[in-house]
């Protein structure tokens, strides 16, 4: 029981952006408390701060594609909120810190993830368990910093239902106990959805620690559909967690020594080819600089909603074409006449790039096409298209190692940074909806360009090519479940029979198809709906208010005190799937700071307006 004057809280889903809404409303809390005492109730059925993708007891072997110096969880002077700024270590310094005290990773960290702290540099891609024990530490640091009015429980169950009392809400849990709320926060991210058809021989999207690959016997054969960070993953799992071996071979190489407890695998997607190895730059990504696209952002987001393809596209393009073509300059002098005259001429867009490149003297072979590198698949006469992507692979890696000294890879690094450069133009109906797919096929390209593994794990994918363990099937791979096995085809006509499919890729949320009791509940009580676009076509995204995530109901008004950040709004608030980056006024941390800050209006406004508030579990 609390003192009579209360407020009560309830976050659902303690990850990543569950964690950062405790730490903001914790920082907040002084401000806008108004004397009230204050309870935060944490809801999550896995452990909070690493929740369910992050949490400890997983393998050290699947890694984050992000690097150690750009995961934070705090707020810095770049972050553009109301909130106060309180800064913490990101996971690079928070590795140095292990290091000086071990027993800051944590009471039940095992000695790999102390000894992988003393590894990572500020480029590390680190596992997603050191991530996890960093976000566990993070939590109780917060915590441990709580005001001394503000409460926090933590409820290790499910939400279930969500029902409006007058004011405010109470909180059903699958353990049958009941919160009363002022305000609740959903930060619920990943969550299924009800249109994906099971089947015996086919292992379900899943992250990936949560698909069961132990089905799959040795020597059985097994397609993999989706060659993105989860191919790399199930990779993993088929190879180095059944006990393979990955060493380095001469050179750049590496071998793959099997273990015989491997499976075949058949690697295909829609492309047909694996996401690009991150550049090696021997530092952490930089920031680059897109000068065209920043330059016009302002003006285009005066005239929203803007023709994606038509008026933002090119101009990304013409970023990336201005860092090629600097860097190739660099790298061999001599291959552009006037440099500067034709950078200024990208800028000012006087002609497409390749009619200045022309113009410049740049010798067709070494021109950038950005088509070429999304659609790289050459296949010469004699070349299967499993060789084929095998050789797009190894010329990708020979790419990423070179770093800085990549004209390709700069002008892809670029292109993939649009993705953030562009989220405050394009969320809350930025975009034509006649332009939205091609802003979806932008986001496929840059993810396929930046959002791949680390070079280690191209490498390692060659290895096990090289070692016959894989082939891959090139564009298109379609797969047809039979009683006992599974018929692969792909686009060349090629036919395969396969004991098993593993879906390696995530499907994002869906309001109207979620398998989720809760947002089910919220649905149907007429508390959430979808989000349509301008022309009235519903999308997968949960609606809410652009300025602090309010839930808005069937008929477009909000429940006063609900809220919700993150991966359920990914059509809306857009490029939602990224965890917080130090240092640029991190879309993550402005949209917890501004839900945190709502929310304690909204419980102050409530708590006063009726009885005091308890828990009830
Ligand atoms: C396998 C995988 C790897 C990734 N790797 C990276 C990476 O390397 N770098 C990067 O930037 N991003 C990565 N991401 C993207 C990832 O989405 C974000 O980084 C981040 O985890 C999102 O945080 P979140 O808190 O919004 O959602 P989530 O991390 O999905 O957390 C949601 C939490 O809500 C809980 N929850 C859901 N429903 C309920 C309910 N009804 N009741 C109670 N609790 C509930 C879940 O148990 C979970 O703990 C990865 C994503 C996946 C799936």
């Amino acid at each position: 029981m609390h003192a009579a004057a209360s407020a009560s809280i309830v976050v659902i889903g303690a990850s990543v952006r569950g964690t950062s809404l405790v730490e903001r409303l914790l920082a907040s809390a002084p401000d806008l408390l108004e004397g009230l005492a204050l309870t935060v109730h944490v809801v999550d059925p896995y452990p909070p701060g690493s929740g369910r993708i992050w949490r400890a007891g997983q393998t050290p072997h699947l890694v984050m594609n992000t690097v150690a110096a750009q995961s934070t969880l705090f707020v810095d002077a770049t972050v553009a909120c109301e909130g106060p700024q309180r800064t913490g270590p990101n996971l690079a310094q928070w590795c140095r810190l292990v290091v000086d005290e071990p027993r800051t990773a944590g009471p039940d960290a095992p000695p790999e993830v102390v000894a992988e702290a003393h590894a990572t540099s500020d480029w590390s891609n680190p596992s997603r368990l050191l991530y996890g024990h960093y976000l566990r530490w993070c939590f109780a640091e917060i915590l441990g910093e709580a005001p001394a009015a503000v409460a926090v429980e933590v409820h290790v169950a499910r939400a279930v239902d969500l029902r409006p009392t007058s004011p405010g809400f109470v909180v059903a849990l699958d353990t049958g106990a009941a919160v009363d709320a002022d305000a609740v926060i959903l930060a619920t991210g990943w969550l299924g959805r009800d249109d994906i058809p099971a089947h015996p021989r086919v292992i379900a999207p899943d992250n990936p620690i949560d698909q069961d690959l132990s089905v799959i016997a040795p020597g059985e054969t097994v397609a993999v559909r989706g060659l993105g960070m989860g191919f790399f993953d199930t990779l993993s799992q088929l190879t180095e967690q059944r006990g393979g071996r990955f060493e380095p071979g001469p050179g750049d190489t590496v071998a793959y020594i099997a273990s015989g407890q491997e499976p075949h695998i058949i690697a295909g997607s829609r492309r047909g080819i694996p996401y690009r190895a991150k550049p090696d730059f021997g530092a952490p990504p930089f920031f680059p600089e897109q000068r065209v696209l920043r330059a016009a952002l302002p003006a285009l987001i005066e005239r929203r909603p803007v023709d994606f393809g038509v008026e933002v596209l090119p101009l990304i393009e013409r970023d990336a074409a201005y860092d090629y073509y600097r860097a190739l300059d660099r790298v061999r002098p001599g291959s552009v006449r006037d440099l500067d005259g034709m950078l200024r001429a990208i800028v000012e867009g006087t002609a497409p790039v390749d009619v200045i490149a022309e113009a410049h003297g740049v010798r067709v072979a070494d021109r950038l096409s950005l088509r070429a590198a999304e659609d790289p698949l050459s296949a010469g006469p004699g070349s299967s298209v499993d060789e084929a992507v095998a050789r797009f692979v190894r010329a990708d890696a020979a790419e990423a190692a070179l770093g800085l000294r990549s004209p390709l890879k700069l002008a892809l690094h670029s292109y993939a940074a649009a993705r953030s450069a562009v989220i405050d133009l394009v969320a809350f109906g930025g975009l034509t909806p006649a332009s939205f797919a091609a802003y979806r096929r932008f986001l496929a390209t840059a993810a396929s360009f930046g959002s791949g593994p680390p070079l280690r794990r191209s490498r390692q994918l060659l290895a096990a090519h090289d070692a016959g363990l894989l082939r891959f099937t090139g564009p298109d791979l379609s797969a047809h479940p039979q009683d006992d096995h599974v018929r692969i085809g792909s686009s060349d006509g090629g036919e395969a029979r396969a004991d098993w499919l593993v879906e390696a890729w995530l499907p994002t949320p869906s309001v109207e198809r979620t398998g989720d009791p809760l947002l089910g509940a919220l649905v149907r009580r007429g508390l959430a709906r979808p989000w349509r676009f301008a022309d009235g076509s519903v999308s997968d995204a949960l609606d809410i208010r652009p300025e602090d995530g309010g839930v808005l109901g069937a008929d477009g008004t909000p429940a006063p005190g609900l809220f919700s950040v993150g991966v359920p709004h990914e059509d809306v608030r857009v490029f939602t799937i990224i965890a917080p980056v130090p240092g640029t006024n991190s879309s993550v941390l402005r949209e917890t700071d501004a839900a945190a800050r709502a929310a304690l209006r909204a419980a102050v406004e409530h708590a006063t307006a009726s009885r005091p508030k308890e828990a009830r579990t």
